[in-house]
């Protein structure tokens, strides 16, 4: 299955609705419809947890009367969205993928799905993922794996593989995702869509569920750079309800989309095409950058030498942050309470081994061993500075003067379902070009650069921290780039 174009870019869509060519609620009907044709049975993709057309329909209602009314600047009017249900929302069930949350509804919406209601975005469903956002494929959700559209043997990659493949099916333009460790970048790389990770602080994390808090950021995606630019845009910005929500202005992403990539300094990691990579994505690279040196980009090697310490210090810090995130879940605060246990610790122990999947087991008691006495400062004592050496590195390849860096997003194409559920290790090194990204906080963008065996395969650009204007123009210079490819 491939892409069924159900929707224009979005802005011309928004620019539509305003116009009131088309309403929101046709477009929420249309996402709706596709939803219940590609999503359930033994074929469909299992992108969506939840969905409620009444409400949908009902939001999608309103936007048509605010503009009516003459609400103009809707920047996002009618345009259907889809968001990963680790983000909050009132109308809609949030399960983090997990049985713990079971039958909890959030009291309010996540900062960033007012701001997108607030810019006539309408949610029609709440999107898979591996549990508590943990994982690479999708597999480990409680809801059963997602599909990836292009064969659905295979996984959408993870953990937000049901936003990526929703918009991949074309079942809606754009999704939200929250990326980790590369939970946004390496599914849209996987399902050939484009997915943005921003810097750390660019967007509110107030209602994202926590995994790991000084990681955890909440990203888009889209069919094109424009479209995942055009959600980030509205996202971002400062948040009293979120203390590393950074107090930045937002610059206007969409004027850097028609910008050139002439005079642009692309700096290309020699860590990032390390043999294991799949020769097929290194020569697809190559050629995507021999695209970008057409339009007048300057390509130079560069070396990002704490690369390999990526991958064991972010499974220190991400399972040690998880560990302590995941106490709340005690079977007196949210959701599930396991029943025939009275005594408090035995409510504690029930409901955690019932609600909680084997991977958040398996994080929560490498994070615990970590943070233990006695061992702090050797391993996520250790793991920090490292990290900050991994963060210099990033820092001085910037003053070094290159604009932005390019690596592949993903080791290989998207892998059969079950491949590597097994083997825990292999598949965290599903993340391995994707990590550093979230530890030395910049911003990360995948964007498709062809196929392999009919699969997709994603490039990653990265940009110094604040620099989102910078990725977004080197990338729609080569997503043009790419376009006029013969
Ligand atoms: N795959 C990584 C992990 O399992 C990253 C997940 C994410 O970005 N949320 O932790």
């Amino acid at each position: 299955m491939s892409a069924q174009h159900l929707f224009p870019p979005i802005r011309e869509l928004a620019e539509e609705v305003r116009a009131k060519r088309t309403s929101a609620l046709d477009q929420a009907r249309t996402a709706l419809n596709a939803i219940r044709r590609a999503d359930f049975g033994a074929e469909g993709l299992n992108a969506f947890i939840s969905y409620d057309a009444a409400r949908a329909e009902a939001a999608a209602a309103a936007v048509d009367a605010a503009v009516a009314a003459g609400g103009d600047g809707l920047a996002l009017a009618g345009v259907p969205v889809a968001i990963k249900d680790n983000i909050c929302t009132l109308d809609l069930p949030t399960t983090c993928g997990s049985r713990i949350l079971e039958g909890y509804r959030s009291p309010y919406d996540a900062t960033v799905v007012r701001r997108l209601r607030a810019a006539g975005a309408v949610v029609v469903g709440k999107t898979n993922l591996d549990e508590f956002a943990m994982g690479s494929s999708t597999e480990n959700s409680a809801f059963g794996p997602t599909r990836n559209p292009f064969d659905l043997a295979r996984v959408p990659g993870g953990s937000s593989g049901g936003s990526a493949a929703a918009v991949a099916a074309g079942v809606v333009p754009a999704a939200l995702g929250s990326d980790t460790g590369g939970s946004v970048r390496q599914p849209a790389a996987l399902c050939g869509v484009v997915g943005i990770k921003p810097t750390y602080g660019r967007v509110s994390r107030y209602g994202l569920v926590a995994f790991a808090s000084s990681l955890d950021q909440v990203g888009t995606f889209g069919r094109t750079v424009a479209d995942a630019a055009a959600l980030l845009e509205v996202i971002s910005g400062p948040d009293p309800l979120d203390s590393t929500c950074a107090d930045r202005a937002v610059p206007a992403f969409g004027r850097e989309l028609e910008r050139d990539a002439q005079g642009l300094v692309v700096g290309v990691p020699k860590e990032y095409f390390p043999p294991e990579l799949d020769g097929r994505i290194a020569r697809l690279c190559r050629e995507a950058l021999e695209r970008l040196r057409a339009a007048g980009a300057t390509v130079r090697e560069i070396s990002l030498p704490h690369t390999r310490y990526a991958i064991p210090t972010y499974y220190i810090i991400a399972p040690a942050e998880a560990s302590s995130n995941l106490a709340r879940y005690d079977g007196v605060r949210y959701g599930l309470r396991a029943p025939g246990a009275d005594a408090t610790l035995a409510v504690y122990e029930v409901t955690r081994s019932l609600g909680f999947g084997a991977e958040v087991k398996r994080r929560i008691m490498l994070g615990t061993y970590a943070l233990s006495a006695g061992y702090y400062e050797q391993y996520y004592g250790r793991a920090q500075r490292v990290r900050a050496l991994i963060a210099q590195d990033f820092r001085r390849a910037f003053q070094d003067g290159v604009d932005v860096i390019f690596t592949p997003t993903t080791p290989s194409v998207a892998f059969r379902i079950g491949e590597k559920t097994e083997d825990p290790y292999q598949m965290y090194l599903a993340d391995i070009f994707t990590v550093t990204a979230n530890l030395a906080a910049v911003p990360g963008l995948s964007l498709p650069i062809g196929r392999v065996d009919g699969l997709p395969v994603g490039a990653q650009v990265l940009a110094d921290r604040w620099n989102e204007a910078g990725m977004i123009r080197a990338a729609a210079a080569l997503e043009r780039a790419l376009r006029g490819a013969p």
